[in-house]
């Protein structure tokens, strides 16, 4: 919390540009703002319906990994917001909670934050009806993921997470910072299911990928419908 409050009221530089001013600069913001749907290529079986905030460049990456590795707390704020543009997208009904993919609590006490909890956290404020839980757990170690391939990601990762108890019915929807081969997403949606849980879909805030101003359906970034209600 007070970490939160430091970023917010310290003379700071833009977290995407380091322009000084803002934790994040206007410009910057700026790139955050057209959600659209996104299918990683190749692109694994299993992943629900996916919605990605921006893609992961330039001022978006600088921003996550500041937010994620940096300890700027108050990129939490926009990051959230982004993140709840694109939950929109995937029209949850209401009731639906926001399920952040979880950090190894190694990476949790390395960080001394979970990440992807204070997305969701964040984004689900802006989400009237919707709310975030963490109802995932790591279930075992995962080797380093760095250096497979999108094949021995999946296998590396099928069985890594578990629900925290049964959610039968619950409508939910998968939120991450980040989207690579979409292996993380597609085990979460995994754990979940077997948890009963309706998956509405995935959301995230960056999409890595070489494709993403020539996927088939990103012409058009998608309209921002109004809050879901
Ligand atoms: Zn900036």
């Amino acid at each position: 919390m007070l970490a939160d409050l430091l970023d917010l009221v310290l003379p700071r530089d833009c977290a995407g540009c380091r322009l000084p001013g803002r934790t994040l600069c206007g410009a910057c913001a700026a790139e955050l703002g057209s959600p659209r749907p996104h299918r990683p290529d190749p692109c694994p079986a299993g992943l629900p319906p996916l919605v990605a905030a921006a893609a992961y460049d330039g001022a978006v990456r600088a921003a996550l990994l500041a937010h994620k590795e940096r300890g700027r707390l108050g990129l939490a704020v926009p990051l959230g917001i982004a993140l709840a543009a694109a939950v929109r997208e995937l029209d949850p009904p209401r009731g639906a909670v926001l399920v952040p993919v979880p950090s190894s609590p190694a990476a949790v006490r390395e960080r001394g934050q979970d990440h992807a909890r204070r997305l969701a956290a964040a984004a689900a404020r802006r989400l009237p009806g919707v709310r975030a839980r963490a109802l995932l757990l790591p279930a075992r170690r995962v080797a380093d993921q760095s250096g497979l391939t999108s094949r021995q990601r999946a296998a590396n990762l099928t069985g890594a997470l578990r629900a925290r108890r049964r959610l039968d019915g619950l409508p939910v929807v998968v939120v991450d910072d980040v989207v690579t081969t979409g292996a993380t997403l597609v085990e979460a949606a995994r754990a979940l299911r077997a948890a009963g849980a309706d998956v509405v879909g995935a959301a995230v805030v960056g999409a890595t990928t070489r494709r993403w101003s020539r996927s088939p359906g990103w012409a058009q970034p998608l309209s921002i419908r109004s809050p879901a209600v």
